[in-house]
């Protein structure tokens, strides 16, 4: 179990300038999303779309923004714990906060910090009975995130979906040439990715590079072996197969590209007052209705309140300084400017400059 002072849950921009804002106050914080990388909406939804209204930035793309964010908390050397949801948050009889998350780790905790946005994002799961199974273990045969192609040499890939995840994917293990075979399996024969990947894809099963099938899997074969059941095939209902029996597509990774969604989830049931599935803050503070925990970002709601980033930067400077209080109430918490504070440049490891 790790003790710190300050858990930030969700790494979107939002909890990105929250840890920099926490760093300014001399507050260390750990980091952790759902997600396998950082920048939450921006780096998911909209990675190569611009961004207009920053203040200072006149146009970047959402994984620009995220890389900048990254490069603004690099002094603070923040861990980061990706691809883990949190479950639960238990208050402790000496007021700390227990978080524990979908990997298994635990944070003991003075501050919490939600910037989960509209939930955490996680992988719409392939409705197969006992799929599951294959998720864990050190070589999974069901991975819903991210593949390195040369862990898969040799291997028959499968790759399920219709979008963009899908067909990337599906082309990245072609282009890398490590895997026996790559597959696409789809329910239909209609695609809504962008026409350029559309076009590679349909390409390359033309040219019977990339095998397509159109099916729904049922069901899983599998065989016993010295470390468990091995996923042998998926059983599918295709176009061709009379109506009650399905067949066998052979695999030995599956690859599920079936879109994320978010879900509030575990949050809600946090005790914390909500309204419309949102957390309720004052707006002095940012603080919820449990002490010690705060909301900023688009999970958080007031009057007035905009779903914009700019609004959650603020939000994020107003709660780190409501932390700072409670976290450090030996100190008076004065406003300092980043431009001539010798003390947030120490805390930035920059040089300050020379008095004349
Ligand atoms: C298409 C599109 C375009 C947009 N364009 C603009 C724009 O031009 N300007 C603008 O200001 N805004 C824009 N927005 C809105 C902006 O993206 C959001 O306001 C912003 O992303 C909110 O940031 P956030 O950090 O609060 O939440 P998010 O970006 O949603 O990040 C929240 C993170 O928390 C994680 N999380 C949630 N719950 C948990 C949990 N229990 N455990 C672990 N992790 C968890 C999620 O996985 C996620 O990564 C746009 C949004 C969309 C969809």
């Amino acid at each position: 179990m790790v003790e710190t002072d300050a858990v930030v849950i969700g790494a979107g921009p939002v909890g990105l300038f929250q840890v920099f804002q926490l760093g300014l106050q001399d507050i260390r914080a750990h980091l952790i999303d759902a997600l396998p990388h950082p920048g939450g909406q921006c780096a998911e939804l909209y990675p190569d779309k611009p961004i207009y209204d920053i203040a200072g930035l006149p146009v970047c793309t959402g994984s620009e923004l995220t890389k900048r964010l990254l490069q603004q908390i690099a002094p603070f050397a923040t861990p980061m714990h990706l691809g883990q949801q949190v479950q639960s948050l238990q208050r402790q009889p000496d007021g700390r906060l227990l978080l524990s998350t979908t990997a298994g780790r635990q944070w003991l905790t003075r501050a919490v910090f939600l910037a989960a946005g509209v939930g955490a994002f996680v992988p719409r799961k392939v409705a197969v009975p006992g799929l599951d199974a294959f998720e864990a273990g050190p070589h999974p045969q069901v991975r819903y995130f991210g593949v390195d192609a040369a862990t898969l040499s040799g291997q028959h890939a499968v790759i399920m979906g219709g979008e963009d995840a899908a067909l990337e994917t599906a082309l990245q293990l072609l282009r890398s040439q490590h895997c026996a075979s790559v597959t696409l399996l789809h329910r239909s024969d209609r695609f809504k990715a962008e026409a350029a990947l559309e076009q590679a894809a349909r390409e390359a099963i033309g040219q019977g590079a990339l095998r397509f099938v159109v099916g729904q899997p049922l069901a899983l074969e599998s065989t016993p072996g010295p470390q468990g059941p091995r996923l042998q095939a998926l059983r599918l209902a295709t176009p061709d197969t009379p109506e009650g029996q399905t067949q066998p597509l052979p695999v030995d990774v599956l690859l599920p590209r079936l879109g994320l969604s978010p879900q509030l989830g575990p949050i809600a049931e946090w005790g914390l007052a909500m309204e419309r599935k949102q957390i309720v803050v004052d707006t002095a503070r940012f603080a919820t209705s449990e002490a010690g925990i705060f909301a900023v970002g688009d999970v958080c709601t007031y009057p007035g309140k905009r779903k914009l980033i700019v609004c959650g930067f603020h939000e994020a400077t107003l709660a780190a300084f409501a932390a700072a209080e409670l976290i450090h109430p030996e100190r008076r918490v004065l406003l300092q400017y980043t431009t001539t504070s010798p003390r947030l440049h120490a805390l930035l490891g920059v040089a300050s400059p020379a008095r004349g």
